[in-house]
């Protein structure tokens, strides 16, 4: 690296969406000769990747805008907190853009415009998979941007626009490009990866001499061709996903899907406003386990929604007890700025609402700890994070990561980070497995 190299620190904050927007402005930044620097005092200029979705992360992104300042002074702030550029003004007049989410194009003419590029951008040192945050052996794969429901809660198709689906041989030849990068896991991530193609009547497309549809079904099948892991995120129970189950019976998928139900009351799925709450979702999950006996379901759950009674919310705890769903997130509702749901009343009281998350998440954590249990003295492959001496953490068919459990493997000496191996389960707590390699 010569001293002359331009210089951009990258904060990026939020959910994994926003972390594929990294991912695309760094390779964009490298591919035109730009460094990433390590620190503030090295950068030259500093992108801040924020997230707006919930007031918190409001204030987190705030927060990291201000640090960046302190530091550097010279800052450019993209992402979903863009969308709002009046909250960032108001407490950092002095950043020097802000760009919306997704807006590639206008971050890097910011940068550009505070630090223009070498003349001799080295274009082909920038590996063909691109520029990940995520460790080598797993990446984020995003098919499409925006959503076209309308979730009372949720002000993401106001920031985000209308879903914008990627053509399906486009996808496909990132997913192979990462695939040959050494990747070992794909995650699948979108606002609703079931309305996959809907946006592009599921245009068909050539990939290696097939002819797909741009829609979900037939990106499972082709992503199941590719020998690696593929787990699919934000999935809706709308019927057309029960042909994407036998893909996941057979191997080609993990046997994995991540549903944000939000709750189990049907009135208070109906002011939410849910894609999909017509659906008989217990039936739903019945008739996929009964395909695909292993499947694991992860969920996020909003409680203490507007409006919720103490029946709603019990109904919901039956829903749990009947739906054993096997991975729980859950969130006491928080108004976000502009949101619809704000309006419905009454709002139930903070006390109540932590009172109901905690019942809700012991139930939970229960229905996990005996689903774990099940799997003590059995076999699995499982994909190696990190290791340490004697010890290994790893992940199963059901734990994606930083969100899911942990595999804790001990007498892991021979195992190598990124690699898949072979153990058997000796122990199981609320979350976590524990385990051992089979020689
Ligand atoms: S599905 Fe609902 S919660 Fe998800 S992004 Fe769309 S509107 Fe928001």
């Amino acid at each position: 690296m010569s001293r002359k190299d331009p210089k951009v620190g990258f904060v990026s904050l939020g959910c994994p969406k926003a972390l594929v927007d990294s991912e695309r402005i760094l390779t964009q930044l490298r591919a035109e000769g730009y460094q990433i620097a390590p620190d503030y005092d090295a950068a030259d200029v500093v992108v801040v990747n924020t997230c707006g979705f919930i007031d918190a992360a409001v204030d987190e992104s705030l927060d990291a805008i201000g640090e960046a300042l302190a530091q550097n002074g010279k800052v450019i702030v993209t992402g979903c907190l863009g969308a709002r550029p009046e909250r960032i003004l108001e407490r950092h007049p002095r950043v020097l853009k802000i760009t919306g989410p997704h807006a590639y194009e206008d971050v890097l003419t910011a940068v550009h415009q505070h630090l223009p590029p070498k003349h001799d951008p080295f274009t082909d040192l920038v590996p063909a998979q691109g520029v990940r945050l995520t460790p080598r052996h797993y990446a984020y794969l995003k098919i499409s941007e925006g959503c076209n429901n309308k979730c009372s809660f949720c002000i993401i198709p106001s920031m985000r626009g209308r879903l914008a689906s990627r053509p399906i041989d486009q996808v496909l030849r990132e997913a192979e490009s990462l695939a040959r990068a050494g990747v070992r896991e794909i995650l699948v991530i979108s606002q609703d990866t079931s309305a996959y193609g809907a946006d592009l009547r599921y245009r068909r497309a050539k990939w290696h001499d097939t002819e797909y549809a741009t829609r979900f079904l037939d990106l499972a099948r082709a992503l199941g061709e590719l020998g690696i892991w593929v787990r699919m995120h934000y999935v809706y129970p709308y019927p057309h996903v029960d042909e994407v189950i036998p893909l996941m019976a057979e191997g080609k998928l993990l046997p994995y899907l991540d549903v944000p139900f939000q709750h189990g009351s049907a009135s208070v799925l109906k002011r939410m406003r849910r894609p999909a709450q017509a659906e008989d979702t217990l039936e739903r999950i019945r008739t996929w386990r009964s395909i695909c006996p292993q499947l694991t379901l992860r969920s996020t759950f909003i409680v203490g929604f507007p409006g919720e009674t103490e029946a709603e919310f019990e109904e919901l705890l039956d829903w749990l007890d009947e739906a054993q769903l096997d991975r729980v997130g859950a969130f006491k509702y928080s108004p976000v700025e502009g949101a619809t749901a704000n309006s419905i009343a009454p709002h139930v009281a903070p006390e109540v609402q932590e009172e109901r998350l905690a019942r809700f998440m012991e139930r939970a954590q229960q229905i996990s700890a005996a689903r774990l249990a099940t799997r003590i003295g059995g076999e699995e492959t499982v994909l190696v994070d990190t290791v340490e001496g004697t010890r290994a953490i790893a992940r199963s068919r059901g734990d994606a990561p930083e969100i899911d459990g942990l595999v804790r493997i001990s007498r892991a000496g021979k195992l190598r980070a990124g690699e898949f191996a072979r153990v058997q389960i000796t122990g199981a707590d609320d979350y976590d497995l524990k385990a051992t390699p089979i020689a």
